[in-house]
C-alpha cells in the first residue's frame, strides 16, 4: 500500500476526464470502451495473463448466493468490478436498472459485450484508471452501487480507489466485493486483534464494513488456494474529521512497522513525529506513549496526526 493510494488521488479527476468518464459511464452507445491499460505490461503472454488478473469464477449457485446478498432493486445503477464472463453481471442485469463493468481483460470485455444485455455497458481497462462523474449529466442516476468478485492481487488499491473516489463525489451507496478471507478479517478488525492493521484503520476511517458470507475455495474456478468472503462496505465522510489526510495515512503506515513496540518507540518510524518529538505529540493527543500502535482507535489515530500537524483536539 502506498501514499499515493489513499486519499490524495482526489485531485486526478480533471474536467476533460469528467466529460469523457460521463459519456463512457452513461452514453450507452458505443458501450465498449478502451481505456488506457496500466497494468498489461510488455512480456507477459496469454498464457500468463488469466493468473495474472486474479481470475477465478464463481459457480452459478455461488454467484446466486451472492446476488441475494447484494440484494439489486430494479432503480439501481452498478458499477462492476472485473464481470468476467458475467455471472453477476447477468443476475445483476436482470434486476437493476444498468450496470456499468469494467474489464481489463480485453477477451473477456469483447466476449461480454457480444452477449451483454441492453442495459450493460462494458468499459475495457483497468479500474483503478477509472474515471467516473456524475455530474451534469440528466441521465445519470443518483448514486451507485458497486459489486465486484475483485481480482485478489489488487483487492487493496481497488478498495482505496472506491474510497478516494468517494470523497473526490462519486457517493457510492455502497460496495459488496469478494475478497480473500484474510482481507476482509483485517478489515472489520477491531483494535488489539492481530488482524488490525493499516488497512483496517484507513478503510474503517472512510466506511463501515460488514462481512456477509464465507466461500471456500470449491465456490470459483478455478478454485483459489484461499478461502474468500464477501464483504459490504457503506462508505461515510472521514469519521472523525482528520486535518491532513496525507500525514494521518503515513503515520498509520509507519508507526504498524512497528506494531509491538511502544508507541513511543514505534513514532521513530515517522520522521515528522521524531522533529516534533515523540512526547510533545504524545502529550498534545493524550495518549500513553507506552501503549502499542496495535491497540489505538481510529480515533486516537486521528487525534495523534492532528496533534503532529499542530491541531489538538
Ligand atoms: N465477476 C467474475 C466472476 O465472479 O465470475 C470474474 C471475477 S475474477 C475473480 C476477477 C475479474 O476481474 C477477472 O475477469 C479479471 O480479468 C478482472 N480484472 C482483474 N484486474 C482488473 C482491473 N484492474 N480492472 C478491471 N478488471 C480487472
Amino acid at each position: 500500500m502506498t501514499r499515493s493510494e489513499g486519499y490524495a488521488e482526489r485531485s486526478a479527476c480533471g474536467p476533460s476526464e469528467r466529460g469523457r468518464a460521463s459519456e463512457l459511464a452513461w452514453g450507452w452507445g458505443p458501450t465498449r470502451v478502451k481505456m488506457p491499460r496500466r497494468r498489461q505490461g510488455a512480456g507477459v503472454g496469454p498464457r500468463d495473463a488469466k493468473k495474472r488478473f486474479g481470475q477465478h469464477f464463481l459457480e452459478p449457485a455461488w454467484a446466486d448466493k451472492v446476488i441475494r446478498a447484494i440484494d439489486p432493486k430494479p432503480d439501481e445503477v452498478f458499477v462492476e468490478i472485473g464481470p468476467g464472463p458475467g455471472a453477476l453481471t447477468r443476475r445483476l442485469a436482470e434486476r437493476a436498472r444498468a450496470v456499468i463493468a469494467y474489464e481489463i481483460d480485453r477477451d473477456l470485455a469483447a466476449a461480454l459485450e457480444k452477449s451483454r444485455p441492453l442495459n450493460v455497458g462494458v468499459i475495457e481497462g483497468d479500474f483503478l484508471d477509472a474515471h467516473i462523474s456524475l455530474e451534469a449529466e440528466p441521465t445519470a442516476p443518483s448514486s451507485l452501487r458497486v459489486a465486484g468478485n475483485l481480482p485478489y492481487n489488487v483487492a487493496s488499491p481497488i478498495l482505496f480507489k472506491l474510497v478516494s473516489m468517494y470523497h473526490g463525489g462519486v457517493h457510492f451507496s455502497d460496495a459488496t466485493v469478494m475478497l480473500q478471507r484474510e482481507v476482509a478479517d483485517r478489515l472489520v478488525a477491531r483494535p488489539g486483534s492481530k488482524e488490525y492493521g493499516v488497512l483496517s484503520v484507513l478503510i474503517q476511517h472512510s466506511a463501515d464494513v460488514k462481512r456477509l458470507v464465507t466461500l471456500p475455495p470449491g465456490a470459483f474456478r478455478p478454485p483459489p488456494k484461499v478461502q474468500s468472503a464477501l464483504v459490504r462496505l457503506r462508505f461515510h465522510p472521514v469519521d472523525p474529521p482528520v486535518r491532513d489526510a496525507a500525514v494521518f495515512e503515513s503515520l498509520v503506515q509507519a508507526v504498524f512497522t512497528r506494531r509491538r513496540k511502544t508507541l513511543a518507540n514505534a513514532l521513530l518510524a515517522f520522521p515528522p513525529a521524531v522533529r516534533l518529538r515523540p512526547a510533545v505529540a504524545l502529550k498534545a493527543a493524550e495518549l500513553d506513549g507506552r501503549r502499542r500502535p496495535e491497540m489505538l482507535t481510529v480515533a486516537e489515530f486521528v487525534r495523534l496526526a492532528d496533534a503532529l500537524t499542530g491541531d489538538s483536539r
